[in-house]
Order: structure tokens, then sequence, then C-alpha cells
């Protein structure tokens, strides 16, 4: 599987506007190498807007018709926000049903290592500790695990997977999670391992999740998955006494989700960005004076 990078220059972000293809994106992006964006932490971040790739979209030369697919992803994001924007903090909690079956509010051990046996699974989270980056089938296929078969609240590994995720957004998470636990839609996601197998490129058999699809109704927790944690997902901040603002100068306050490099740029020109969760938290509470 490539790891995929993400650059911190914003003439890179650029460039990578400029690779978007929709059209193959359109016949490839549920496959774990498909064309898909890698622009979400730029998004994310308020680096660049949902808009501002549109428009690239289109710049490009393609029509919104060849366009749609791509068009409905960056949609979803915006939807995401505006039910945060409605729903506020009811959106930590389970939406428009209550998650059925669970037995645990923590998260699958196997889960947190690695090493769950499931190797595309695996190997993903592997990727995802060194570079903040999951695909989305690779988001769902985790998710379902953790929640559909590892009978865990969707809450706290949702926390897991926004700590560790540079595109960490809590509209596009939390209700991403409650989709695939059936807390926000009307069934459950699940998938199984010929599903894996089929998107992820792997040839495994012989796992538990190698079952079809009606044999989930009644599956136990498979022993893989039967140790739970709940780590600790401790942001450092910087200390109280380490922020200095001087009352006699402009002050501008950038947070985790507004990192904008043009905004008022002719008093404050921004020239690269620094892509790593904690580093971002920490500058949510750096005064830039
Ligand atoms: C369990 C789970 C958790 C998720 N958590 C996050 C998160 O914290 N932050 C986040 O940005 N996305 C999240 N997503 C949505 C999606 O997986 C990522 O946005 C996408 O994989 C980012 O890769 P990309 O930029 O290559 O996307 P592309 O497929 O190229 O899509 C372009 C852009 O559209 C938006 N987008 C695409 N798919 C979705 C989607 N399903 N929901 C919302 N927006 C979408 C993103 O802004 C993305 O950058 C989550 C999905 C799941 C299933």
């Amino acid at each position: 599987m490539k790891i995929i990078k993400f650059p911190i220059l914003f003439s890179e972000v650029q460039e990578r506007l400029q690779q978007i293809n929709p059209v193959k994106y359109t016949n490839t992006r549920n496959y774990v190498d498909g064309s898909v964006s890698y622009l979400s932490p730029y998004i994310s971040r308020g680096i660049i807007s949902t808009k501002d790739v549109f428009q690239q979209v289109l710049n490009l030369g393609y029509s919104v018709k060849q366009s749609e697919k791509f068009i409905q992803e960056l949609t979803w994001r915006d939807y995401w926000q505006q039910i945060w924007i409605a729903k506020e903090n009811e959106i930590n909690f389970d939406l428009k049903n209550k998650q059925l079956k669970v037995s645990n509010t923590a998260i699958s051990k196997s889960i947190l290592e690695a090493n769950t046996g499931i190797k595309a699974i695996d190997t993903a989270i592997t990727n995802f500790y060194n570079n903040g980056y999951l695909h989305n089938h690779l988001r769902m296929y985790i998710a379902s695990l953790a929640c559909n078969v590892a009978q865990s609240h969707w809450s706290f590994p949702a926390k897991w997977m926004y700590y560790h995720l540079l595109d960490a957004d809590w509209a596009s998470n939390a209700l991403s999670w409650q989709w695939v636990a059936g807390t926000n839609s009307n069934k459950k996601y699940i998938a199984n391992q010929d599903n894996i197998n089929k998107y992820c490129h792997t040839k495994q058999s012989n796992t538990f999740l190698d079952i079809s699809y009606d044999d989930f109704d009644t599956l136990k927790i498979p022993k893989e998955l039967l140790e739970t944690d709940s780590c600790l997902l401790k942001t450092p901040m910087p200390e109280k006494e380490s922020i200095k603002i001087d009352k006699k100068k402009s002050t501008y306050i950038y947070n985790f989700y507004n990192l904008d490099p043009l905004w008022d740029q002719e008093i404050l020109p921004i020239e690269y960005f620094y892509l790593n969760p904690h580093i971002l938290i920490n500058i949510q509470y750096h005064l830039i004076v």
C-alpha cells in the first residue's frame, strides 16, 4: 500500500489541486489505491475551502455532470458541518437510534495495536499512525469492525480516530461513525473479508470476517477483538505563561479549523504549514502578533 504524504508548502497544495481528476475518481474512488484527491487535511484545517475545490474542478475543464460523484462527496463535508451547527452537542450522542449490541465503551486493543489479523486493516492502521490519513473505505471498515463486530460504542473509537487524523473534523468524523454504527442511519454498515479483499487487493481467507452477510447477525465478538482498552488521548497544550500578548499590536488567533493562509495576507503573510495534529492543536493557542 502506497504511503501518502501531505506537502506543507502552500504552492504544493495548489499543485495537488491541479491533480484532481473527477472522471478517474468516479470509477476508482472505492479502491484503496483509487484516484482520490488527498485534499481533506487542507479542507478540514481551513487552508482551502470546498468552494475553492469545486471552482478548481470547473477551471480544469470538467463539467458538473462529469464531476458529479466528486462534488457529491465535497457536499457531504459541508452537509455534516451544517448538521453540527444545527444539532450542536447532540452529535456527541446517538442521534437517531440507540446503538444496539453495545458491550463496551472502549476500543479493541488489537485495533489500537494494528493486530486484528485482517491484513488490509492492520497495514492501514500502521500507516495511519505514520501519516495521519486513512482512505474512506478503510475508515468504514475500521468503524464497522469496532462498532458492529467488536460491539464498542462508537464514541470512544471515533475519538481515537479523530485524535490521529490530519483531517480531523468532528462533524464528518462523529456523524460518519454514527452512520456506520446505525445511530444516524437506518442500518449498520458491515463489510466481510470478500469486500475488503476486493477493494484492498488482498487475498485473505479463513479470518473471522470470512463469512456471509447473513452470518453477521449471530456473530459473537471474535477472540481477536475481545480485549479492550481506553487509551489516553492527551493533547499537550502550551503553558499559559508562555502566551504573551502585546496589547498595542493586532492579534490574530488561528484555530484548528481555520488556518486560512490568505486571511489578511497583506498584514500577515504565511508561507508554509506544518501538518502534524499535535503541532496544529498547539497553533490553536498560538497568538501571532
Ligand atoms: C468513520 C469515518 C470517519 C471520517 N472522519 C473524517 C474526518 O474526521 N474528517 C474528514 O474530513 N473526513 C472524514 N471522513 C470522510 C472521508 O473518509 C474523508 O473525507 C476522505 O477519505 C478524505 O480523503 P480525500 O481528501 O482523498 O477525499 P476525496 O474522496 O478525494 O473527497 C474530496 C473531499 O470531499 C470530502 N469528503 C469526501 N468523502 C467524504 C465523506 N464521506 N464525508 C465527508 N466529507 C467527505 C472531503 O473534504 C474530501 O477531502 C470520515 C469517514 C468515515 C467513514
